[in-house]
């Protein structure tokens, strides 16, 4: 755990300990995943806007300070931030930080692997929609199955990234036919296969609740084929995981929309421009890089973060009447 400044751990109005926090160092990207940015892209965020490396390291520290243990680089697309390594190995040696993770897209991570590796990564999660060439072409807008394949092999080559996790969006009439592919990767390589249920967080605004393929559906198909036995739970795991009963590897399923894991959610999130979110879906959110470029002490920025933590959602009402969509999509927020 972090040095607590006065003991206090961070946590929220509902009695939840926040250790988690997801810093997007980008809202930009090289793909356009159809569930995420429209095919145009969206306005990016000018570059004085960007919390620079060194404002990220104070902000981290801060946190750890407070208790986080873990820190997960994302974006938009975080490979897409140029040095990228220079940040990891920034983070990774910070006193008391014990887990610093990537979620990429894996187009830029044949290239990077190395350099990430040497600068102290720890975990790296990749997004891989398809296992198939024309079909992940046609989700994510770029012909790109093939090098991001590389990169998930550059990086499975370094025994200290472990585990590797590769994430899947659900989406109903497409991922129904990737179900018994991504099985049987999960069985052949060493990769932990997660598919993840379709949040109304795209940018298109097209998500419908039909449109939410259900982890458990999911988990049925793959169960027919290839008997699953569900592995014991870590109490704030996002995913419910399940081995193949007649042999290695394992597959999980997060499920946001049909069951929602609010009540044990220790995650808050950082965006590149500096708004601290509690909630993926919050409504409201709390300028950091304000008070740090005006020369804010820590002790300052503590009492601000506290405030902000305090007010945390007690949950998503994605599934409720008058359900409002955050400004923010996906990649802006930094998922
Ligand atoms: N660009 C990187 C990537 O794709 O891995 C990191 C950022 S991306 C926003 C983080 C994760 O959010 C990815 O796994 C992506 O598939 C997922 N994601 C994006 N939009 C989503 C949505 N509407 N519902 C569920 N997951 C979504
Ligand atoms: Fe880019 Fe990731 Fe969004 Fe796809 S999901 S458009 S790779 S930020």
């Amino acid at each position: 755990m972090g040095q607590l400044t006065g003991g206090n751990p961070l946590v929220d109005g509902h009695g939840r300990r926040i250790s988690d926090l997801r810093v997007s160092v980008t809202d930009r990207c090289n793909f356009r995943c159809q569930y995420c940015m429209p095919a145009e892209g969206l306005p990016w965020l000018e570059r004085e806007e960007i919390l620079s490396f060194e404002e990220i390291e104070r902000l981290v520290r801060l946190f750890v300070s407070l208790g986080v243990e873990d820190v997960r680089l994302t974006g938009g697309e975080p490979l897409a931030r140029r040095d990228l390594p220079r940040l990891v190995a920034m983070l990774a040696g910070i006193p008391g930080l014990a887990d610093l993770s990537l979620t990429t897209n894996g187009y830029l991570l044949e290239r990077e692997a190395a350099a990430l590796v040497a600068a102290g990564i720890r975990r790296v999660n990749v997004s891989v929609d398809s296992l198939q060439r024309d079909r992940f072409f046609q989700m994510t807008r770029r012909d790109a199955l093939p090098q991001v394949l590389r990169g998930l092999e550059a990086i499975g080559s370094h025994p200290s990234v472990r585990p590797i996790k590769v994430n899947a969006v659900a989406i109903r009439g497409f991922s129904e036919a990737e179900a018994l592919r991504f099985a049987e990767f999960a069985r052949s390589t060493a990769y932990q296969v997660r598919f993840i249920e379709f949040m109304p967080l795209d940018a298109d605004a097209a998500w419908t609740p039909d449109q939410v393929l259900k982890g458990e559906e999911l988990r049925a198909l793959i169960d027919a084929a290839f008997p699953l036995e569900e592995v014991p739970r870590e109490p704030s795991a996002t995913a419910r995981v399940f081995r193949f009963r007649d042999g290695g590897g394992e597959i999980g399923f997060i499920n946001p929309i049909s069951e929602p894991f609010c009540a044990d959610c220790n995650r808050i999130r950082l965006t590149a421009d500096g708004k601290l979110r509690t909630c993926l879906f919050s409504l409201h959110e709390t300028d950091l890089r304000g008070p740090l470029r005006a020369g804010a002490g820590d002790r300052e920025l503590e009492e601000t973060i506290r405030a902000a933590v305090w007010r945390k959602e007690l949950k998503h009402r994605v599934n409720e009447p008058g359900f409002r969509r955050p400004a923010r999509t996906m990649s802006a927020i930094g998922g």
